[in-house]
Formats: structure tokens, C-alpha cells, sequence
């Protein structure tokens, strides 16, 4: 009794009362089917992309681009609003150098400094 007083006074017994609240949320959580998953409780634009994600799409450009070979067959697609796009191409892994052109919806064009092909696709901003 005397220590059940002094774990009061020391505010001990407020701390135990909150760990039993979460050990009851917890099991709560674990009859209904476990933690849930990030899909599960996602909400607002994060839920939006997790379902894009699974159709396929990727609409904010979440995942690395992949990689072209740069040739007229496999051009490097960039995707744009517009008609046209600003280009920086970095034409060698170690250039310290940026080299910037227009790219023009149509046909493929070629950087001007290193000749890698690019092709501009039409991309829909998502809302
Ligand atoms: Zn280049």
C-alpha cells in the first residue's frame, strides 16, 4: 500500500496505465488481421500513387527512369507537357559539362554534342 502511494507520488502508476493502453490497442489490432500494410492505411495523394502503382502507372515519376540505349531505335524517352522540352544531356559519365537543347514533340533528335538520340512523349499531369 505504502508503495503503490509512492509509485503515485512518483507518477509511475500514469506510465503503467498508458502501457496497458497500448498493449490493448496492439492485440486490437492483431485479432483484426495484424499491423496493417502502408496500402492499407495510406490516405490522400500517397494512396492515389499506391494505386496507380498497381495498374501499372507511375504518375509522378516515383522510380528511376529506365535506361535507353540512346540509339535511333531505342531512343531516350522524356516525357513532357508540352510541345517541346528543355534537354540537358550529359553526354559522357564524367563530363563536368551540361550540354542543353530543345527537344521538339515528332520525331527523334539528336544531342548535338554526342549524337545520342531523344524523343519527346506526350505525358498527362495527374490531378
Ligand atoms: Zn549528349
Amino acid at each position: 500500500m505504502a508503495s503503490r502511494l509512492l509509485l503515485r507520488a512518483c507518477g509511475i502508476s500514469v506510465m503503467a496505465r498508458n502501457r496497458v493502453l497500448a498493449r490493448t490497442g496492439r492485440r486490437a489490432m492483431a485479432s483484426g488481421g495484424g499491423i496493417p500494410t502502408d496500402e492499407e492505411q495510406a490516405a490522400g495523394l500517397e494512396r492515389r500513387v499506391l494505386q496507380a502503382l498497381k495498374k501499372g502507372k507511375d504518375p509522378y515519376s516515383i522510380f528511376k527512369p529506365k535506361e535507353y540505349a540512346g540509339t535511333k531505335e531505342d531512343p531516350h524517352i522524356v516525357p513532357g507537357i508540352s510541345d517541346k522540352r528543355l534537354v540537358g544531356c550529359l553526354c559522357e559519365e564524367d563530363n563536368t559539362a551540361i550540354v542543353w537543347f530543345w527537344l521538339h514533340e515528332g520525331n527523334p533528335q539528336r544531342c548535338p554534342s554526342c549524337g545520342s538520340y531523344y524523343k519527346l512523349i506526350h505525358h498527362e499531369l495527374p490531378h
